[in-house]
């Protein structure tokens, strides 16, 4: 029966020495019965896998032990109990043994026949039990995946639906990030869309960012998407826009957890891609990224349809390397600050900025120096102003600040200022320390005058002109372009 290996064990419990002697005498040499004598310490309970697969009772034994102890034993699931009932002792009726919780009994004389027919059952039941657990483990575990199945099909339902029920790429986000949410731990979602134009090779950028960032976590993300953008676009970034979602996630930059990054793809192919951040120690299942994977497919398909509705041509309001508005924002704000000024007869000022001896700091330290010195000006501009004004590239090294409700000696001083701090400033590039200077003109609208929107940008620039001939690193006011206003350092 048990062919290989350690003989198996069986418990005896209060056997007679006859009892014991026949029993182990009819199973052979590949069990072992260890017979615990009635009146002697009763072996404890133990773990499933050591228990004994039989034990061995006399009724005169089981009548003596204690009811907990009579559970302990039926508690034993891998054990089955067998009764030997005495010749010369009162017997116990076949149902009341089962009742007890015995596989069957034995009359004594005990003969080889019956002893190993006893054991035969009992491992017969034995392996009936294993195969029923297994059974039932099995479709437990099967109920688990069809449970999980189902999860991910209500998920991706419900998913689809929200996601084709609106037509506004920044809502669809937002609805995005909360039903995300039901599949992984998603604390920002975010995304960049892309448009190359073919001619120039340059990419325009749309970004939807979460509405909660602040200022500075934006900043990060706007780096970060961009450089996403450029690495996969391969080439460089003509502007971008921006466009606040009103989703509330968790106001942190990209490296506070785990950015995924996963394509958004239409018909003619990617033209974004989403950014999710998770925690840093996020673990997919395999049908889980799989999941994730088909939400995202039907989210671009979704996102594409939204924007052809919406014919988005992607209007890029700001330049790519100072991240400062375009010439095309700053023509729209201008009209607008004009329009106003007229309205309200409220003062309007303009700075035009050009710095000095531009091309010879490319041509003393290289494009790329010059391209960063471009971007700390930009820095250092954006930092400058208050949040109604607005400050813009103009073009290669040239800048043009709009302050509304601002006079001309408030502008003149803001430009003073904004000469000294970049004259002062000293920029730094792979080990080389790289001055520069700026020559600035200031216009302003004088209220009640009819000045067209041209005007002030025109007299700014004559004022820039007159900075320069006074020898650069200077401010001039456009005021009669008076060379006794303009100030030297
Ligand atoms: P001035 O004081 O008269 O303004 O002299 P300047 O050398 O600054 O003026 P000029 O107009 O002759 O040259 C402007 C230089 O700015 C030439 C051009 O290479 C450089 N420039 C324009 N755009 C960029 C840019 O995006 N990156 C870099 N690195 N340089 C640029
Ligand atoms: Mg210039
Ligand atoms: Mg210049």
């Amino acid at each position: 029966m048990h062919q290989q290996g350690r003989p198996e064990t069986m418990w005896g419990l209060g056997l007679n020495e006859s009892e014991a002697a026949r029993i182990q005498e009819a199973v052979g040499h590949s069990f072992e019965l260890r017979n615990h004598p009635q009146g002697r310490a009763l072996p404890e309970a133990i773990a499933p896998g050591e228990q004994p697969g039989t034990v061995w009772i006399p009724l005169r034994a089981w009548q003596t032990l204690p009811e907990e102890y009579r559970d302990t034993l039926r508690e034993m699931e891998n054990s089955q109990r067998i009764l030997i009932q005495g010749p010369d002792q009162e017997t116990m009726e076949l149902e009341q043994v089962l009742e007890q919780g015995f596989l069957t009994t034995l009359h004594a004389p005990l003969s080889r026949d019956k002893v190993q027919d006893a054991l035969f059952r009992a491992k017969e039941v034995t392996s009936l039990y294993s195969d029923i657990y297994n059974m039932t483990e099995e479709i437990i575990l099967e109920r688990e995946l069809l449970k999980r199945k189902t999860d991910q099909l209500l998920f991706l339902n419900r998913f689809l639906t929200n996601a084709t029920g609106s037509l506004d790429p920044s809502e669809i986000l937002s609805q995005a990030l909360e039903d995300l949410g039901l599949l992984l731990p998603v604390k920002l979602l975010q995304a960049a869309f892309w448009l190359r134009n073919p001619d120039s090779g340059k990419t325009d950028v749309e970004l939807l960012l979460d509405g909660s960032l602040g200022r500075k976590v934006e900043e990060r993300w706007v780096e970060f998407l961009l450089e996403t953008t450029m690495r996969h676009e391969g080439g460089p970034i003509a502007g971008f826009q921006v466009e606040r979602m009103r989703s509330k996630g968790q106001a942190l930059p990209p490296d506070a957890g785990r950015s995924l990054i996963l394509p958004l793809a239409g018909p003619q192919g990617q033209f974004g891609c989403l950014a999710l951040l998770c925690d840093r120690d996020i673990r997919l299942a395999k049908d889980q990224v799989q999941t994730l994977k088909s939400a995202v497919r039907h989210l671009g398909l979704a996102l594409n349809n939204a924007r052809l509705y919406r014919e988005v041509k992607i209007r890029a309001d700001r330049d790519g390397l100072t991240k400062l508005h375009n010439r095309q924002t700053l023509d729209s704000r201008l009209a607008l600050e004009l329009k106003r000024s007229r309205r309200y007869g409220s003062q309007l000022s303009l700075l035009m900025l050009d710095l000095d001896h531009f091309k010879q700091i490319n041509d003393t330290y290289g494009h790329a120096a010059g391209d960063m010195v471009l971007q700390e000006v930009g820095h250092l501009l954006q930092d400058s102003i208050r949040s109604c004004d607005v400050a813009s590239r103009f073009g290669g090294e040239e800048f043009v600040l709009l302050l509304p409700h601002t006079s001309e000696s408030d502008a003149w001083k803001l430009a003073e200022r904004i000469r000294e701090r970049i004259d002062k400033r000293r920029f730094r590039y792979e080990g080389q320390t790289i001055a520069v200077t700026v020559s600035i003109g200031v216009s302003s609208l004088t209220p009640g005058t009819l000045d067209q929107e041209n005007d002030l940008l025109v007299r700014a620039d004559q004022a820039l002109y007159v900075a320069k001939a006074n020898g650069r690193n200077s401010v001039a006011t456009s005021d009669h372009c008076d060379p006794a206003r303009t100030v030297n350092s």
